[in-house]
C-alpha cells in the first residue's frame, strides 16, 4: 500500500506550509490525483485517516480531486481520454501517445483557519 508513503510525504510539505501559519489550523487539503497515477483515493484517504490520528491534523478532511487520464496521438493529433492505458488512439490505432493530464499527485490548495488556534474548544484528549 504506497498510499501510505505517499501521505506521509505530502504531509512532510503541508508541516511545513503550516510552520509558516504559527497558531492556525488545516481544514482542508486539496489534492490533485491524476487517474494515471496509480493512486487509489479510497486508499489515500484511508491513510491519511490512520497517520493523521491523534496528530496535529486530527480531523483535517482531505478532498481528493480526480484528474481525467487524457492523451494526445502525436500520429494524429487527436486528444481523448484513456480508459485503459494499455491502448492505442481511438482514431489511428497509434500507440505513439503523449500524455497531456492525469499522472498528477499534487497539493492544489490547503484551507487554513488563520485563528483556529485556542485552547478553549474541542479538547478532547483522551
Ligand atoms: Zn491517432
Amino acid at each position: 500500500m504506497h498510499e501510505l508513503s505517499i501521505c506521509q510525504s505530502m504531509l512532510g510539505i503541508v508541516e511545513k506550509t503550516m510552520a509558516e501559519h504559527t497558531g492556525a489550523r488545516l481544514l482542508r487539503i486539496f489534492l490533485d490525483v491524476g487517474k494515471g497515477s496509480t493512486i487509489e483515493p479510497v486508499l489515500l484517504r484511508e491513510a491519511f485517516e490512520v497517520i493523521t490520528t491523534n496528530g496535529p491534523f486530527e480531523g483535517t478532511e482531505l478532498v481528493v480531486n480526480e484528474i481525467p487520464l487524457v492523451g494526445r496521438c502525436r500520429a494524429c493529433g487527436r486528444t481523448f481520454e484513456y480508459q485503459e492505458i494499455a491502448l492505442g488512439c481511438p482514431e489511428c490505432d497509434s500507440v505513439d501517445i503523449e500524455i497531456e493530464s492525469g499522472l498528477e499527485l499534487a497539493i492544489r490548495e490547503l484551507e487554513i483557519d488563520e485563528d483556529g488556534a485556542g485552547d478553549s474548544h474541542g479538547g478532547e484528549t483522551v
